[in-house]
Parts: structure tokens; sequence; C-alpha cells
């Protein structure tokens, strides 16, 4: 067996002597000496046995409700997830302000029909983000836009003057991998070429609307009236415009309130050493409207809470600290986590890991490490306490890699993970009406949970730990996972 000289030590002895310690060395690595593994084992039981999630998620699905940025529903959940890290012990337990452009919600039940070629009402909701409808509705005929980006608008403005335009799934998949900058800068040139409305067919089965937020990742008001149609409504709309003109009226109103203050949570378990450094366990709080956010994202934020609730309940002290952090803004572009990261920059060298859950509460298989060998090697140092929760592989998918908060993080160079759960489910509720505390397996959210807290843990307390990586490295890394467009297209709309 060979022993390996713990680097870290070196380190500060040559970094006294005016030496410079390489960022890449043998310490570039998670260790889990006997401690700490029996503490892992501790947690790991803690929360799948009497972990708090499911009754967090119960609280903030069933008895606050959906949780809109900057709704006073969503201030309600920032007061509750306080008052409980406070009442578990927990230190340094604040909210961190932000302003977003502008809030939504809804106020009361839109109404929506078809004119022509016959009457029939229609399913529709107005979408996130857009401003009411003037005075006595909107009606027009349907346009339907078949290529939604730039180049499509701009070839199909004659048609799209004075029409409501229509965009579905078809249109988006007509560049496919378009970056959502990209899409929004093609919805929002229709305003400029004279469309009425914007009618997003986008929804669900049963014609349930999907929200998906005509924001540009700012949490701005949309420059036009956008509305969510039924999937069924909508493929009637196309099936009728193939044969004729169609025309369709629909109003609503929402509450639109301009620069309104936000709060991200920020709660801590000091480090039982004092080298500043830290991981953050993060998730967001806001949520969608049409159902409760039960899954998007309630589990996740109790998965923040209840990790904290565990470790407290234990008495264990991590050598790092944990800081748990709720975000707001999520949904309209992680804009909480956006704003968190850019506050926190020069502090973001000592941070060595975030770990943040937002794909609902489907049975966990581990982790999304985004190309990175590095942490996708610390999984495996955990995998003889992962294999007991069926959870210890890792992904290098990008298909998710800025659909969450660890991308602010991620682009820092920090060591980023995302929870790599089942979606199969997820995706049936994902923004829409059945987003609700009855589909939650309370069994499969524990096993979610452990593998965050454990993970995390691990990271907080281990000897070693892992290297950023340079701004280079990271557009490597982007690169490797077919992410890099992605990135550029954020910077380029200013978000990084
Ligand atoms: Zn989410």
């Amino acid at each position: 067996m060979k022993k390996r000289l713990p680097l870290w030590l070196l380190c500060g002895v040559m970094a006294a002597g005016g030496a410079v310690c390489g960022a890449q060395s043998a310490q570039d690595q998670l260790t889990v000496d006997a401690k700490l593994n029996q503490e892992l084992v501790r947690l790991g039981g803690q929360l799948m046995l009497a972990g708090k999630a499911y009754e967090y998620d119960e609280h903030l699905a069933d008895d606050i409700g959906p949780r809109l940025t900057g709704s006073a529903n969503y201030e309600k959940a920032v007061a509750w997830a306080e008052d409980e890290f406070k009442q578990m012990g927990l230190k340094n337990v604040h909210g961190e302000s932000w302003t977003i452009p502008a809030t939504w919600e809804p106020e009361g039940v839109a109404t929506a029909r078809m004119i022509a070629p016959h009457e029939q009402a229609l399913h529709l909701v107005s979408e996130g983000w857009s401003p009411s409808t003037p005075p006595g509705g909107v009606r027009g005929g349907v346009f339907y836009l078949d290529d939604a980006s730039v180049e499509g608008v701009k070839a199909a403005a004659a048609k799209i003057k004075d029409s409501i335009v229509l965009v579905d799934g078809d249109s988006l998949r007509k560049h496919p991998g378009q970056p959502f900058g990209k899409l929004f800068d093609a919805l929002d040139l229709l305003e400029g070429e004279g469309a009425r409305a914007l009618v997003l067919g986008l929804g669900a089965v049963n014609n349930a609307p999907s929200m998906v937020g005509v924001t540009d990742f700012k949490g701005t008001e949309a420059n036009i009236v956008t509305a969510n149609l039924g999937m069924e409504d909508t493929l009637l709309l196309k099936r009728l415009l193939a044969k004729g003109p169609v025309e369709i009226e629909f109003s609503f109103k929402n509450r639109i309130r301009k620069d309104v203050t936000v709060h991200n949570v920020v709660a801590e378990i000091p480090g039982s050493g004092d080298n500043g450094e830290y991981v953050i366990v993060g998730g967001h709080l806001d949520s969608w409207n049409p159902g409760t956010g039960a899954q998007d994202n309630g589990t996740g934020a109790s998965s923040v809470l209840a990790v904290a609730q565990a470790i407290e309940a234990l008495g264990l002290k991590p050598r790092r600290t944990m800081r748990f952090i709720l975000f707001g803004g999520e949904e309209e572009g992680l804009v909480g986590s956006l704003r968190y990261a850019h506050a926190h920059a020069a502090d973001a060298g000592k941070c060595v890991g975030d770990f943040v859950s937002d794909s609902g509460a489907e049975a966990p298989k581990g982790w999304y490490v985004f190309g990175r060998k590095d942490e996708a090697d610390a999984v495996t140092v955990l995998k003889p306490l992962l294999t007991g929760l069926d959870a210890w592989n890792t992904t290098d998918s990008g298909q998710f890699t800025f659909s969450t908060d660890e991308g602010p993080f991620l682009v820092e160079g920090i060591p980023s993970f995302v929870l790599w759960t089942g979606v199969e489910k997820y995706m049936q509720l994902h923004h829409k009406p059945s987003d609700t505390f009855d589909k939650v397996d309370p069994r499969d959210l524990n096993l979610g949970v452990a593998v965050v807290g454990m993970t995390a843990y691990a990271f907080a307390d281990s000897p070693t730990t892992l290297k950023h990586y340079s701004a280079t490295e990271v557009e490597d890394e982007l690169k490797g996972i077919k992410s890099l467009d992605e990135y550029k297209d954020m910077q380029a709309h200013g978000l990084f």
C-alpha cells in the first residue's frame, strides 16, 4: 500500500516560503479517510431513514403553493426557509437581495376562443412574463411560423404583420440545438414586424399549459403579448390553417411589477478549519405557477434544507464550511444564481464544489459532471458508499449544462455537480399543472437527498480537493460536451 504525502500541507509551506504552488498536483482528487467514511455512513442513514425532505416539500408545495419569483408566495417561502435554517442551528442565515426587472403574476382566468372557421373554446393561458392583453383582448388571424429563428421571422415578415403568430415545437426544431438566446432574438423581432401577439403551442397533453417564460434570461417583461396554448388546440389550429384562414381571440390580465427586490436564502454550517474554503449545496426555490412546483423545484429546495438538518442533527463538523443556498429567478434564466456568483466572484477560488438538485425526485443515478474526469473520479471514490443507493454513476451529458443553477459556478472553474436522476415521469409534469406533491415518492426523494448530502459532505471534509479550471479549461470542458455555443450565446447576451 502506498502512502500519499499530504500535499496541501506542503503547499502551505512552499507558499509561506514565497514559492508558487502549482494548480495541478496529486492533491486534485477526493480522499475519504476512515473518519469521513464513518460520518458519510451515518449521514446517508440519517437522510434515508429520518430525512426531512418529504415533509419540507409538502409544506412548500401544499401550504405555500406556486412560488413565482418575487411573488408574495416566493417571499413567504424565503421567510419560512430562513426560519427553518435558524431553528436547525445554522449560522449566518440571511437573505441576499437582488433586483429583478419585472415580476409577473396572472390575475384571474384567461378567456380564449376560436372565431373562424367555427366557434370553439380554446385552452389558453398567459405565458410567463407576458404583458396583459389590451382592453377588449387580442383578436386576429393566426399565422403559423414554421421557422422560429431570426432568418425565419425576417423571411415571413409580410405574413407576420397584423397576425397572431403561432410557434410550436416543430418551429423550434427547424434549427435543432438553437441556443435559447437565438430563439429569444427571433421572438423579440415579432413586435417590430407588427405581430398582434405570440402564441406558443408548447403545451402538454390534455391541453395543459407548459410554461417556458419568454424573458431573455434576465427577468424582463416580454415586448409582445404572449400566450400558452394547449397541445390539442395547437394541433387543431395547424390542421385548420392547412385548409384556410383561422381567427382567434383571447384576453388575460397580468400583474407586472417593475424592479422588484428578490432574496436568495443563504445559511452556513461553519467549517472546523479556518482557511475560508466552502462547498455550496444549492437549488432554486422559485417555481412556475400552473402547478405547485413540488418537483420543480420543491424537492431540490427541500434537499438543501434536509441535508443541512441531518448534518446538524448528527452534530457533524466538516472541515470546510457548507453553504446552503436557495436561489430565486431560476425559471427566468438562472437570474438568482448568476447574481450570487457575480456578487461573490472574488470568493470563488475558495469554493471547492457546488452541488445542485433540480431534476425532480425520481430515483437518482449519480451525478452530471459536465465532462470533468476529475469529478467522475471523485464520484468513483465514493462508489463503495453510493452503490448502496444505486447512484454511483456519472454522465458527461451536456443536455442540461445551462438549465439550472450550477452554470454560473461551472463557468468560474468551480467543480460543479448536478444530481442525475431519472426524468421519465418528471418530464411529463415539468412546468405543468400536474407538478404537485401527490407525485413525489418519499423513498426515491430520500435516495437523491442522501446522494447530495453524502457527496457534498465528502467534499467539505476531504483533506484534498479538486482543482479549479482556468477560463481556457472551462471552454475546453464546454466544447467537449457540446455546450460551448450555448455559453458563447449567453455571453453575447451579457450574462457571463
Ligand atoms: Zn427547476
